[in-house]
């Protein structure tokens, strides 16, 4: 009967959180040990300017690989890493490592590359974030300019004086600030005039649809605008077509980062891809490199 079927049901949910349980608690012990072993990877995206193919900047990005699984998404792990508490850690681990490779890039004598560096809701809550910058550009020789901190929306949820502040204090270093996926969260435009941002990041969404979806590209069109209302950089995210990139020249945004012109990839090829850039005639759009 219903009652029996329903009793039934509650039992499998026990079971499968029992089992979802287990699986979490046995990957945050690998996590934890990912850590400890010095596994987790940063690899870097290139930012492009989207008329000649030109890298611009780079975007540093997380990369766990775990033995006998594979690599494991970090829109599946940071999730996981902001609930067990090891996400302090993990964005000092990718604050050092960009840190790093931005000084080893200097030591080459060419030309600085700036490189953002995503970090979390909770890393800001912690109150953490401007101080472990203010050692890190202490301790290297790396220009704060270059330094780019990626936050989304969600980073002015919970409490969003004190984000507020803390993004302030890590702009006054002279460190920059970008509002990442912009447009999917929920800050009004009264909120956007007061965060401390420097560029608008156009999220994925709007740029993968502007070619079929009239509402889409007048998305696309109201934020260029925005920012240039506010006096915001722009970067669209996710450019995976010459259409996509075209249009957004043609309505004004001229930097951008996506597959068309590469993936994430390890520093040294980041390095070698950025030689290339450079090497190529400008006007010609460089696009499917070889990924690493
Ligand atoms: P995000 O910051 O918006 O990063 C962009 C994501 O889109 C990256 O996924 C990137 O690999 C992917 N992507 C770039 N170009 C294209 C494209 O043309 N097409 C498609 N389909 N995807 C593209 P990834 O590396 O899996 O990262 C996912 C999210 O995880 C990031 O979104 C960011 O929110 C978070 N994340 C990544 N690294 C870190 C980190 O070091 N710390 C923190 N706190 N979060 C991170
Ligand atoms: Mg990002
Ligand atoms: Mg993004
Ligand atoms: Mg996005």
């Amino acid at each position: 009967d219903a009652r029996r079927a329903g009793h039934h049901r509650v039992a499998i949910h026990t079971e499968e959180s029992a089992a979802r349980r287990l699986a979490r608690q046995t990957q945050e012990r690998a996590l934890r040990k990912a850590i400890e072993s010095n596994a987790l990877a940063l690899h870097f995206q290139p930012k492009v300017d989207l008329r000649t193919g030109a890298v611009i900047g780079a975007e540093a990005l997380v990369r766990w690989h775990l033995e006998g699984t594979g690599d494991i998404p970090p829109a599946q792990f940071i999730p996981l890493a902001e609930e067990c508490g090891l996400i302090q850690r993990i964005g000092e681990i990718t604050l050092e490592k960009a840190f790093a490779a931005l000084t080893a890039w200097m030591a080459t004598g060419r030309p600085p590359v700036p490189v953002s560096i995503n970090v979390s809701a909770v890393q800001l809550d912690g109150r953490l974030l401007a101080a472990k910058l203010r050692d890190l550009l202490r301790s290297n020789m790396v220009p704060p300019e270059l330094i780019e901190i990626e936050v989304t929306e969600t980073a002015f949820a919970h409490d969003m004086e004190g984000a507020i502040a803390e993004l302030q204090a890590v702009r006054a270093m002279g460190v920059r600030i970008a509002l990442d996926d912009f447009g999917t969260g929920y800050a009004t435009l009264s909120l956007l005039q007061r965060l401390p941002v420097d560029t608008l990041k156009i999220d994925r969404s709007f740029v993968s649809e502007m070619i079929d979806t009239r509402s889409s590209e007048e998305i696309v069109r109201m934020v260029i605008a925005l920012a240039r209302a506010l006096g915001k950089d722009l970067v669209a995210e996710g450019v995976e077509t010459v259409e996509q990139s075209r249009r957004l020249v043609e309505l004004g945004c001229e930097a951008g980062q996506g597959w068309l012109y590469a993936r994430a990839m390890p520093f040294d090829v980041l390095m070698a891809f950025i030689e290339k850039s450079h090497s190529t005639e400008p006007g010609r759009v460089q696009s499917n490199m070889p990924l690493a």
